[in-house]
């Protein structure tokens, strides 16, 4: 007899599955994977060459309670993340910011310059409710044009004008020379891996751990008390309002005879090529290595859910499902599936930490 079946091997499940554990409870967590980490999961290839399997994953958070809670579990290897975008023939920075704007125009432009020059080139538009809005509101049309109607065409395969503000907003423009592409507080990787890390973080005897599990083939089978899910929510109710639509992405791995292929860790290509960036994981790694090991991304339709598409009318189909979620005792829905959110790890570590909160204080409460 379980306390807690938990589906789903990621940070939102691996997280609760170590917190309850250390309360004391039984915990079975389940996954159809063939390995631990969910989409974090990282590995060395048959080069030698640590790669992580389902793309590029830079961990980057101002919450110290999520850095110090994943830092029992691993050492970290301080990492600033720097992006360039291929633009007009040269490699620029992204975000857009003052040395972005003095090599695309050839100008010598200070920060105040380029205030005022950003400023000249921005269109007003009210109200803001679209990527497409957020963008032109900022920088104008010919700065959108070269970096983001492209890119996020081949990324969702809608034009900017049809994406909720949300997904360029996670964009700044900046009028300094900060090329991070982060600004976090704390930035930073598992100096081992996040693999690893998550081995540390189940590794309490009160964990057992099924992999190559589709949990619907054993959830009536292992009797448990309560169910934590991090899957889609709408597959839980058998898409009984319809399926959420997500993109998803191909990624070509490609192993290079060289010490290493590109200046930085990785390179996007807003207007150019079906793909959207290449990253090279040895600048993220720190691996040391005479080969190198480069990832392309081609977004597409099909394939593992990825990326929960933040529109209006998918909002409103979730919406339903999180409320026959909020009708079915004994189960949580939590993580990036769980919730239909474009949350970073660090933001579903600190979702599942509050939900952890949570059951405990529902514990207490029906102890009294
Ligand atoms: P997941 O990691 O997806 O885990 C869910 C697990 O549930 C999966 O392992 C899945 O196999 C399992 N599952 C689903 N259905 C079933 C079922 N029926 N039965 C059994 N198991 C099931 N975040 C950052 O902070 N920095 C980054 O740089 C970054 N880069 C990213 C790049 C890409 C390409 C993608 C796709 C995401 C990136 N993210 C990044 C986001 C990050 O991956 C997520 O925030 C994080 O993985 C979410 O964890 P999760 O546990 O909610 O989901």
């Amino acid at each position: 007899m379980y306390d807690f079946l938990i589906i789903g091997c990621g940070f939102a499940g691996a997280v609760l599955a170590e917190r309850l554990a250390k309360q004391g409870k039984k915990i079975l967590i389940v996954d159809r994977r063939d390995h631990i980490a969910g989409n974090a999961y990282d590995y060395y290839n048959e080069d030698g060459i640590m790669i992580h399997k389902y793309g590029p994953h830079i961990f980057h958070t101002n919450s110290e309670e999520v850095f110090k809670y994943l830092s029992q579990f691993t050492e970290w290897r301080p990492y600033e993340h720097r992006v360039l975008a291929s633009v007009d023939g040269q490699l620029v920075p992204i975000p857009i910011n003052l040395t972005t704007i003095n090599k695309l125009y050839g100008s010598n432009l200070s920060s105040s310059e380029v205030k005022e020059f950003l400023a000249s080139k921005a269109e007003a538009r009210k109200p803001v409710t679209t990527s497409e809005d957020v963008v032109i509101n900022a920088v104008g049309k010919e700065l959108y044009e070269k970096f983001f109607r492209g890119y996020t065409k081949k990324q969702w395969d809608l034009d900017p004008s049809e994406l909720d503000a949300s997904v360029t907003a996670r964009v700044p423009t900046r009028t300094n020379s900060d090329d991070r592409y982060f600004t976090d507080t704390f930035q930073a990787m598992p100096k081992n891996g996040y693999t690893e890390m998550f081995r540390k973080m189940l590794s309490h005897p009160n964990i057992h751990i099924m992999l190559n599990t589709n949990y619907k083939d054993i959830v009536d089978l292992i009797p448990h008390t309560k169910l934590i899910f991090t899957g889609p929510i709408d597959h839980y109710f058998d898409f009984c309002f319809g399926k959420l639509p997500y993109r998803s992405i191909n990624f070509r791995f490609e192993t290079l005879d060289q010490h290493q292929h590109q200046v930085t860790g990785t390179i996007n290509y807003p207007t150019s090529n079906l793909y959207t960036r290449i990253t090279e994981f040895k600048h993220l790694t720190g691996q040391k290595h005479s080969r190198t090991t480069i990832v392309y991304e081609y977004p597409t339709s099909e394939g593992d859910p990825y990326y929960p598409i933040p529109r209006k009318e998918n909002q409103e189909v979730y919406n339903q499902y999180k409320k026959l979620a909020d009708e079915t005792p004994d189960v949580y829905f939590t993580g990036r599936l769980g919730t239909y959110k474009y949350y970073n790890m660090d933001q579903v570590v600190a979702q599942s930490l509050a939900l952890f909160r949570k059951i405990v204080k529902e514990s207490e409460n029906a102890d009294q």
